[in-house]
């Protein structure tokens, strides 16, 4: 960042300052990762000085025929990773690509069935904070109380008897494998489109390592950069050519303007590294280490939702701790390990207090933490919010942290 330094030493500094933030405390937010150092200079390239309005060979703009060769390659691979017929790549980010995938199927006022924000589904399936909540008839579906899985006798009496134009499935923080085959049943018994949002896991369906929504999804949508350890974005795929038609309508110009050709560019390198062997290995270990991460924290006495972890994250009851998701958040802050709180099934306190918190294995695993690394972290979360007062039992904990984080550098010779 030589340039940034000369002529903007303010950002330099922060940005100096974000780089040591990141390489001192175990990143445990699931929905977070360290992409390569490849996929970033894709994405601080001179792509991002190119205006490129429409679709490869079917451009606004002229000059277009050097980002179209970046944005095929992006699809191509795309659709070789994920075995789809079709894919765009252009939404600026996951909101955005639910946004099209909304706009390609449903009309305002129309019902559509989404996970509840406070049972693991995200914003974008139907809160009302949110345009989701806003513009259509929602109904929500959520976990069986009892095994805190997704309930799907219930999600079929509800579509049944709301009749919804489209089901949405996926979730921000679901700790288990999801029945897409059982969702599609439902769905189109109803006459529903079903729309999987694989954000958190698409990572894990490019490996194999989570059963794949696009045999059976009419549209699966996904961000870039969770799992997958791509740039910051979004992309949709589908194998209905006419559906197809109507997402890159509902992209562009029904709602972005130009793609983020830089970041098409860092997205198509990032699917380029998925289909690589080197990537199954990692998400293997991915897998491997939220398991073991979760075994060490059941062994330190605290509760993990739904029993434990089939994929990349575990959500964690902290009532066993009789400590708040938001007060264990800064604890752990103190002691190296970045989480943050959410709320479980069941919850009784506000979504900014929360009785539980996400962790996620997919960042510390690409640098390079190892299963028994991971069932120590599980472990220091425990001890952590068990002793939340006691000072030396703290500082055990975060010397035990620094000693890991220093076995595994994170981006060994970049400099800020
Ligand atoms: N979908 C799911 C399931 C997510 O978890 C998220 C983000 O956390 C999104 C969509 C939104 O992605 P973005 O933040 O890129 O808009």
């Amino acid at each position: 960042i030589d340039h940034v330094k000369q002529t903007d030493p303010e950002v330099a500094s922060a940005l100096g300052q974000e780089l040591s933030r990141q390489r001192s405390s175990v990143e445990l937010i699931a929905s977070e990762n360290f992409t390569s150092q490849a996929v970033m200079e894709a994405m601080g390239s001179v792509l991002t000085n190119k205006y490129a309005e429409g679709l490869p060979g079917k451009r606004y703009y002229g000059g277009c025929e050097k980002v179209d060769i970046v944005e095929n390659l992006a699809r191509e691979r795309a659709c070789k990773l994920y075995g789809a017929k079709f894919a765009n790549v252009q939404p600026h980010s996951g909101a955005n690509a639910n946004l099209a995938a909304y706009f390609a199927t449903v009309k305002p006022g129309d019902t559509v069935m989404g996970m509840s924000l406070d049972n693991g589904g995200h914003l974008t399936h139907g809160s009302p904070a949110n345009f989701s909540g806003k513009l259509y008839n929602v109904v929500s579906y959520g976990v069986d109380p009892e095994t805190e899985t997704i309930d799907y006798d219930e999600m079929e009496k509800l579509a049944k008897e709301h009749q919804p134009k489209l089901i949405v499935g996926g979730a921000s923080a679901y700790p288990r494998i999801i029945d897409f085959e059982r969702m599609a049943q439902i769905a189109h018994e109803v006459g529903a489109y079903l729309m999987i949002d694989m954000a958190h896991i698409a990572g894990l369906v490019a490996t194999g390592a989570h059963p794949s929504p696009v045999p059976y999804a009419d549209i699966v949508t996904s961000t870039s950069h969770k799992t997958l350890r791509g740039p910051r974005g979004g992309f949709i795929l589908t194998n209905d050519e006419d559906l197809f038609k109507k997402i890159n309508s509902a992209v562009f110009p029904g709602s972005q303007g130009g793609p983020l050709m830089h970041v098409i560019a860092g997205k198509a390198v990032a699917f380029g590294e998925a289909l690589q062997p080197a990537f199954k290995e990692y998400i293997d270990h991915v897998v491997e280490n939220a398991a073991a991460m979760g075994q060490g924290m059941t062994d330190g006495g605290l509760r993990l939702v739904s029993g434990g972890t089939d994929n990349h994250l575990c959500l964690v009851d902290l009532t066993p701790a009789d400590v708040t998701g938001k007060d264990a958040e800064k604890l752990l802050e103190s002691v190296g390990l970045t989480v943050n709180k959410n709320t479980i099934p069941n919850e009784q306190r506000s979504p900014f207090v929360a009785s539980g918190i996400r962790v996620g294995s997919a960042a510390a695993t690409s640098r390079g933490f190892t299963k028994e690394d991971f069932y120590e972290v599980g472990q220091c979360i425990a001890a952590t919010v068990f002793n939340a007062a006691d000072e030396a039992k703290l500082a055990d904990v975060k010397a035990k942290i620094d000693a890991m984080l220093e076995k595994h550098p994170l981006y060994p010779g970049l400099e800020y």
